[in-house]
């Protein structure tokens, strides 16, 4: 991709490094309602430095002329509190921290220009890189699961070691590789906007178990579908790809795909338990979208064949 000269999205949040301690915060609103949680942040407050520990760090940095700010902030960033989730830096420097901002600018561009052409006015939803584990609206998340949105805070949340397992678990190496996840989770804002995530979440719950998973993974399709949409915009309008970058997407959607993983996970493929779709469904969609460029193209609910 050219990316190197395209400009960086405002809405890029770094939270990497900003400490989860995993052992005290792992019972989250994830995977364990009523949270075992409680009490964790009196434990947090007792494990401290304490007021004397306080008194000898000012102490310490007056007679050493330190900032003895700094020499506190330790301490009260490690402890992130779940009410009010820290936040974010502005993303620091580095090469992966600025390629992801510019795609994330480059699909703020297009989605406003898509909305406005539906009538409509695009928000734009913010990035959140994190290190490990991160909480969010939707609960506390490790990185082990992957990329994600949350509807409830409108964020995207990206554990840069991602793409490593991109390129060397499922073979999909390659910066627009890396843009379509992006991409594919801003779809899944776009869906927000629209309304479809609501009505798709009203719907499961009136669904059966293998009805609901369908649905899921009609929502999945549409995200791919609308990640091709945007890499449409981005060739189209931006000339952002390059040759053998449109490979390098349909590659990564291929990988991704749930019959994919779970045959490399559990050596066999369980259709009913597919949330995402087949690598073939998968790459089919986002070309639609990539073809097309029209979020219209996109209706996987209403498709005969997936
Ligand atoms: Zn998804």
């Amino acid at each position: 991709m050219r990316w190197r000269l395209g400009r960086r999205s405002q809405n890029v949040e770094d939270r990497r490094g900003m400490g989860s301690p995993v052992g005290m915060r792992l019972p989250g609103r994830i995977g364990i309602p009523g949270g075992l949680g409680r009490g964790r942040r009196g434990a947090a407050r007792g494990g401290g430095i304490g007021i004397i520990g306080v008194l000898i760090l000012l102490a310490l940095g007056w007679l050493l002329g330190i900032d003895p700010s700094f020499l506190l902030q330790d301490t009260t960033t490690s402890v992130p509190d779940r009410e009010a989730p820290p936040a974010g830096r502005p993303p620091a420097d580095d090469e992966l921290a600025q390629f992801v901002s510019v795609v994330l600018a480059d699909t703020e561009h297009t989605w406003h220009a898509l909305f406005r052409e539906m009538g409509g006015e695009y928000r734009e939803p913010t990035l959140v890189l994190f290190s490990d584990a991160v909480d969010s609206a939707c609960g506390f998340a490790q990185a082990a699961m992957g990329p994600f949105y949350c509807p409830a805070d409108q964020r995207v949340y990206i554990d840069l070691g991602f793409y490593d397992d991109l390129k060397d678990r499922f073979g999909a190496p390659g910066d627009f590789a890396q843009a379509y996840v992006i991409a594919h989770e801003v779809g899944h804002h776009v869906q927000n906007l629209l309304g479809i995530a609501s009505q798709v979440q009203a719907a499961r719950q009136q669904a059966s178990a293998s009805e609901a998973n369908a649905l899921s993974v009609r929502m999945e399709l549409q995200a791919d579908c609308f990640a091709g949409v945007w890499g449409h915009h981005a060739d189209r309008s931006r000339d952002l790809l390059e040759a053998g970058d449109i490979e390098e997407g349909l590659n990564a959607a291929a990988a991704i795909g749930d019959d994919r993983l779970q045959r490399q996970g559990q050596g066999y493929v369980v259709p009913d338990a597919f949330t995402h779709g087949s690598s073939a469904q998968r790459v089919r969609w986002f070309r639609q979208g990539l073809a097309s460029g029209d979020p219209n193209a996109c209706d996987t609910f209403n498709a005969d064949q997936l």
